[in-house]
């Protein structure tokens, strides 16, 4: 029997969409740590505790490929947690579940129809207002404004994103 299986990005959690209708609800580790922030937090621990979200990470040969794919078409704002979902969903189709994304990041969908993979759009009115993005160094703790991927301006790290929850 076929699995259907959602796969939660972190705007998925900020949005608070963690059940799916009777689908199955996976995420990766790398999305929990994007999710630590206010009530995307809350929704992410009481999924893991209850057991309807389960915590499940690529092999490395899918993050790869993901990896190149985002390298060919200039996608260069998906965060590690992104490109784990995405490897996720690749996995999972082919290991013969009907795997899809649920997210409202564009960069990630904009990959994920790239690579043929289902994503559910999180429709939200205001959803421009709801979620930013904050760029930061994981490095030296840098935070400004900058480019995911690019260096960091004072140590030279490769910048990353994360989500930033305004009220
Ligand atoms: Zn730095």
């Amino acid at each position: 029997m076929v699995r259907k299986i959602a796969i939660l990005d972190s705007t998925a959690f900020i949005i608070g969409f963690t059940e799916a209708g009777g689908d199955a609800v996976v995420t990766s580790s790398k999305v929990l740590e994007e999710a630590r922030w206010g009530e995307a937090e809350y929704r992410a621990l009481a999924g893991r505790e209850s057991g309807t979200i389960k915590v499940i990470d690529p092999e490395p040969e899918y993050l790869e490929e993901v990896r190149r794919a985002a390298e060919r078409i200039g996608e260069f704002e998906l965060s590690e947690a992104d490109l784990s979902i995405l490897a996720l969903a690749l996995q999972l189709s082919r290991s013969g579940d009907e795997a899809y994304l649920v997210t409202s990041d564009y960069s990630i969908q904009n990959l994920a129809s790239k690579l043929g993979i289902r994503v559910k759009p999180v429709l939200h009115r205001g959803i421009k207002r709801v979620i930013s993005w904050e760029i930061y160094c994981s490095m030296c703790g840098w935070v400004g404004e900058g480019i995911p991927g690019k260096p960091c301006p004072r140590c030279g790290h490769r910048l990353k994103r994360r989500p930033r929850e305004s009220s």
